[in-house]
């Protein structure tokens, strides 16, 4: 039976080493990518030991077989570290060390050396035997040397502690698919090492190169499924170097981390900047932005454009502590600016380029209420209103009666102080208020832009006219006079003031005075 059966295990012997060397001869074109270094370590690592398992059932001799263990042990003892340091690079955490890496591969060139070494050295066997009389050719350890179980040991334990971490990291990104298929590349060649070493299996057959290659196969098709080939390594790092918004990350000591070229472009300094110094040296960089939840926004001059840029912070946690904070810088600049056109359009008329009536209540009233703390409080109001309207437009035309109200709207503008607060009140109503301002100094405003707007000359296609209006004031004086508290108590006062100087002939200015209201 063993004579018909040894060419099919011979043959299957052969079409592992085939596949795990086309396998690693394949992964070796992924070398560059960082993450998959120790991938393509791994199944290079494969491809020896099934080659030297190959040359076991090839040989005729007891050296032939050493030989071919020897190879073997040369994959084998790095089996575990790589599988771990690939874990790593997989889950994205910082590359170790060089002389970390270098501790871990350590026991691995030790139990690769010390097989190497036998007989010479006899720690891995004190006595091995070449059986042939078995349907494969094997060398069988009688003896097991001190170093040989420590040796198997170290594989699994890491093997262990990478295959519970890379577990641990699927089932956090939900990937249970690709946990399945990481689970079986895991447990099918330890189980197997396992029942080996505990001569569960035939020893005339090693089942490892069979299970290990069905396990790199697997990883393999994980990688090329998920294309994880082509995007692990790179594809976060080149979506965030091409961002549009600025990318910066700090660690829990403000010390620069990372960033990408739109950060650089908003503060070159970065670009002379070696990681790990602090953000507060980055040139132009508003560190209070970080002091704010959620958003904040700060202008920044770049290549000679002034932006409005708008910086939103997030902390970065790693196994629930926070290890430091994502910054995003984002351009605001068109929407700050049409933001700034709504709220302007929002608060004015668009006629006469003065506030309009809700805006001119609102400004006006905080102004007022300023204006009442004072120690001598003073102000006034102003109602405007143009006289007989409704006969100019009538007469000129709608168009020409917008061009008066335009025209008063751009008069008073100019002839009043900044501090002032003018207001379109209602169609040809205009309405003024004038903080700090006494009741001679109101009046003498009043009387400017009465005489000014009835000197004008207005022209049209038909003929040339004027207009008059007529001004009614009120004064906070009066107002604390009469027990009265609002601004719209001294706006109903201007608006009498008005009533009354329309009543005795318009164009002129008339003061609001106690008992008004009867008359
Ligand atoms: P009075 O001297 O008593 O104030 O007479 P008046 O004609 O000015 O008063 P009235 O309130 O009777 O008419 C106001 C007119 O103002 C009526 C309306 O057509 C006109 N008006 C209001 N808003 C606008 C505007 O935006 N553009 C133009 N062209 N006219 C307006
Ligand atoms: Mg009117
Ligand atoms: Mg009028």
């Amino acid at each position: 039976m063993g004579a018909r059966i040894e060419p099919v295990f011979i043959i299957l012997q052969f079409l592992l080493f085939v596949v795990s060397t086309l396998l690693s001869m394949y992964s070796i074109g992924y070398w560059r990518q960082a993450r998959l270094t120790y991938f393509v370590y791994l199944g290079v690592t494969v491809n020896l030991f099934v080659m030297g398992y190959f040359f076991e059932v090839l040989s005729s001799s007891f050296d032939g077989a050493l030989t071919g263990t020897k190879i073997m042990y040369l994959g084998s003892s790095f089996l575990g570290v790589y599988f771990y340091l690939f874990s790593r690079d997989y889950r994205g955490l910082p590359r170790l060390a060089a002389w970390k890496r270098a501790l871990l591969l350590a026991p691995a060139v030790f139990f690769s050396l010390e097989v190497i070494a036998y007989p010479l050295v006899q720690l891995h066997y004190t006595t091995a035997v070449y059986v042939s009389d078995s349907f494969l050719p094997y060398l069988d350890p009688v003896v097991p040397g001190p170093m040989y179980y420590p040796s198997f040991a170290f594989t699994l334990v890491f093997v262990g502690i990478a295959a519970v971490s890379l577990l641990r990291h699927f089932f956090k990104e939900r990937r249970y698919e690709g946990a399945v298929l990481f689970l079986i590349a895991v447990i099918l060649p330890t189980i197997t090492l396992v029942a080996y070493l505990l001569h569960l299996t035939p020893r005339s057959w090693n089942p490892l190169p069979f299970t290990l290659t069905i396990s790199i196969c697997l990883l393999f098709m994980f990688l090329l499924r998920y294309r994880q080939l082509e995007w692990q390594s790179t594809g976060r790092e080149l979506v965030v170097q091409n961002m549009r918004d600025g990318f910066i990350l700090i660690d829990n000591n403000a010390s620069l981390i990372d960033y990408n070229l739109t950060a650089q472009d908003y503060f070159p300094s970065l670009g002379h900047s070696y990681k790990g110094i602090n953000l507060a040296e980055i040139k132009d960089f508003p560190l209070e932005s970080l002091e704010t939840q959620g958003h904040h926004q700060f202008d920044l001059e770049v290549a000679g454009k002034l932006l409005n840029l708008r910086v939103s912070t997030t902390p970065i946690k790693n196994n629930g502590d926070r290890t430091g904070t994502c910054i995003l810088i984002i351009d605001d600049t068109e929407n700050h600016r049409m933001m700034q056109e709504l709220t302007r359009l929002a608060r004015r008329d668009d006629l006469t380029g003065l506030c309009n009536r809700a805006t001119f209540y609102h400004d006006a009233s905080l102004s007022f209420g300023l204006c009442r703390r004072e120690k001598q409080p003073s102000g006034c109001a102003l109602m405007m209103d143009i006289d007989h309207f409704k006969r100019i437009n009538d007469t000129y035309g709608h168009a020409a009666g917008d061009e008066v109200l335009s025209y008063i709207g751009s008069m008073i503008s100019k002839r009043f102080r900044s501090t002032d607060i003018l207001g379109r009140y209602g169609g040809e109503e205009l309405c003024v208020w004038m903080p700090l301002t006494r009741i001679e100094g109101a009046r003498h405003a009043a009387e400017e832009v009465r005489t000014s707007i009835a000197a004008h000359v207005f022209t049209t296609r038909k003929k040339e006219f004027s207009v008059t209006i007529s001004i009614g004031i009120s004064s906070l004086e009066t107002l604390d006079a009469q027990d009265c508290v609002g601004f719209e108590d001294l706006m109903k006062m201007a608006d009498l003031a008005l009533y009354a100087a329309k009543n005795s002939g318009r164009n002129r200015v008339c003061e609001y005075h106690q008992g008004l209201d009867e008359e």
